[in-house]
């Protein structure tokens, strides 16, 4: 009997994890994938260090060749093959051979679709210029790092200031050039809250990057000899001799969808949770699908490597019989720019505010990454948002310089098993001085949400502290009042509280801040204790959002 032939169009993160699982799984199937560009299974997430030459050999980011394929797998790769046109009806594709230009026509019995995501470029006036460059494969880091040796480039101009923008950036600054970001959107890194992101855009700007947030760019000009002049919407000009459009992506998806194959609004390719698309024998799997929320189950859109090879995966087993379904994305992401990392897991408070359907609250916390005592550690800020009805753990976002990634790792899999904040309570985590603390970052989530999830600490948010006009106390001590506080605050440090209740305006709720939550705990639970009213201001000036103070402004510069 003839063997079953699967081909796989597109050849890395998700083709290729569906070509070696199904190979795993089964050694009789005929696998062949088709891969227009020069390579398969390459690593894209490591492209950015490859510009600074962090990642210095180009062959270290081919990660399995098309040999390798043969030798370890049987299966045969066919780089420089364009998939043309799929017939569903005879189960069959038009592959063009990129090298002669002869087109055929190959059968399949199962056919999987990984063409993966293209980048996005509005109609910009001279996006297309020579020395605008995207950076999505192999060979366009190349042609970055020849024109950065050609023409001596000094000076970079990224436009879009999400995770591949901004590493690009770094890279950019640590090959020795200046480097100006534009974003339209009013922070860097839009998917992330601002409280998280101001950090992030304030240590870029320390490092030397210029930040043009909210503005978009409106044309780019090309001079002879290759400079260029980024034209921005607020009438600046940005005078580059590269420029790197990192503006987002959208799903390849033009294939499936002339094949009739049903797409999302956005275009993604609709699939099931075995990847299986509208037509039972051609699944879909990576950065082309759309896929679900993982939390709310909303039809969602998230190019990221671990989805996609995950997915790749499962197609493999789907293929096979196997049961095994895919729980859905939950945005799980990190960054390390220059000294800081920045990760997140679940739902934003941005995403949350903008539904309606579940109830939350959010708190900020900021421990450090292992205990102070032991040389070294640096704070955590930790902002954690959970479901009020029951303390589901909902999302978390997390920027510092170290112990970024355990903590945001931890919770990612707190939220994928549907755990609350009385789990984080009690989680057990490893423990020595250099690592953490013997109550981690994890668990001091869990023990302040669930004292303010069991209403044991009256608290509130920046945003709604700032509304209300009752007296504000700041309980820190009188020096670092003095360095900065909020205006019309009454300092009351927490050593002095106990004697000093007197002193307290009474009439009406009072609000305690300090510098990071802990202290105004300690106050309110105290207060509260002997009868006055009192909520704690959560994070502390820690979690203050920069500039204007809300109509409270601060005495002193912060
Ligand atoms: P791709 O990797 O895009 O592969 C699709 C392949 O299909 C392409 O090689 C394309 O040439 C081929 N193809 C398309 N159409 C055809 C056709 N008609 N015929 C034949 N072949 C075709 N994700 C993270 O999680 N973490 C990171 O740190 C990270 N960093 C990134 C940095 C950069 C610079 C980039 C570009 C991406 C990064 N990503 C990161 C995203 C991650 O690389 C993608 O999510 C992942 O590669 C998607 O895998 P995929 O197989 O779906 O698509």
């Amino acid at each position: 009997m003839r063997p079953k032939r699967l081909i796989i169009i597109g050849g890395v993160a998700a083709g290729a994890s569906c070509a070696t699982r199904t190979r795993r799984l089964d050694e009789q199937r005929e696998i062949l994938v088709f891969e227009r560009g020069p390579y398969v299974s390459f690593a894209s997430c490591g492209l950015p260090y490859h510009l600074s030459g962090v990642i210095a050999e180009e062959d270290d980011l081919l990660l399995v060749g098309p040999e390798d394929f043969k030798d370890r797998y049987n299966v045969d790769v066919h780089t420089g093959h364009e998939v043309l046109e799929i017939d569903r009806e005879g189960k069959r594709v038009r592959v063009r051979d990129l090298s002669t230009d002869a087109c055929r026509w190959e059968g399949y019995d199962d056919l999987v679709i990984t063409t993966g995501a293209k980048a996005f470029m509005p109609p910009i006036p001279g996006l297309d210029s020579p020395g605008v460059f995207q950076l999505r494969t192999v060979p366009q880091a190349r042609a970055i790092r020849n024109w950065i040796d050609k023409q001596q480039a000094r000076t970079a101009v990224v436009i879009g200031a999400g995770f591949i923008g901004l590493e690009a950036a770094e890279n950019l600054v640590k090959r020795g050039l200046s480097v100006q970001v534009v974003e339209a959107q009013d922070q860097v890194l839009p998917p992330l809250d601002s409280s998280i992101a101001e950090r992030v855009g304030q240590h870029l700007e320390e490092k030397g990057v210029g930040l043009h947030l909210g503005v978009s760019v409106e044309a780019i000009e090309s001079e002879e000899g290759g400079a260029l002049t980024v034209c921005l919407q607020d009438g600046s000009r940005l005078v580059a001799d590269l420029v790197l459009a990192a503006i987002g992506v959208r799903p390849r998806s033009e294939l499936a969808g002339e094949a009739g194959l049903e797409l999302a609004p956005g275009g993604a390719v609709v699939v099931d949770d075995q990847m299986r698309t509208n037509d039972p024998h051609i699944f879909a799997a990576g950065d082309v699908v759309q896929t679900a929320c993982a939390i709310t189950g909303r039809p969602t859109y998230l190019p990221l490597a671990g989805p996609a090879n995950r997915q790749g995966r499962l197609v493999g087993d789907a293929l096979l019989g196997r049961g095994h379904r895919f729980r859905g994305v939950q945005g799980t992401v990190i960054c390390g720019l220059f000294d800081l990392t920045v990760a997140a897991t679940g739902l934003s408070r941005r995403t949350l505010a903008a539904q309606s359907e579940i109830p939350w609250s959010t708190l900020w916390i900021h421990p450090k990454d292992h205990v102070g005592y032991y040389p070294g550690a640096h704070p955590i800020t930790l902002q954690v948002t959970y479901d009020t009805r029951d303390g589901r753990v909902l999302g978390a976002q997390a920027v510092g310089e170290a112990g970024v990634a355990r903590r945001i790792d931890v919770l990612a899999m707190a939220i994928q098993l549907g755990g609350t904040l009385s789990d984080l309570e009690q989680a057990e985590l490893c423990y020595a001085p250099q690592f953490g603390a013997a109550k981690d970052a994890v668990n001091m989530v869990g023990m302040v949400g669930a004292n303010q999830f069991r209403g044991e600490l009256p608290s509130r948010p920046w945003s709604e502290a700032i509304g209300d006009e009752g007296p504000m106390i700041d309980v820190r001590e009188p020096a670092e009042f003095e360095a900065g506080h909020v205006q019309g605050a009454l300092n009351l440090p927490l050593s002095q509280l106990r004697g000093r209740l007197n002193e307290l305006p009474t009439a009406r709720p009072l609000l305690v801040y300090c510098q990071s939550g802990k202290r105004s705990y300690d106050a309110v639970r105290f207060l509260n204790q002997v009868g006055i009213e009192a909520q704690s201001v959560l994070g502390g000036l820690m979690s203050r959002p920069r500039g204007e103070f809300w109509g409270r402004s601060s005495d002193t510069e912060f």
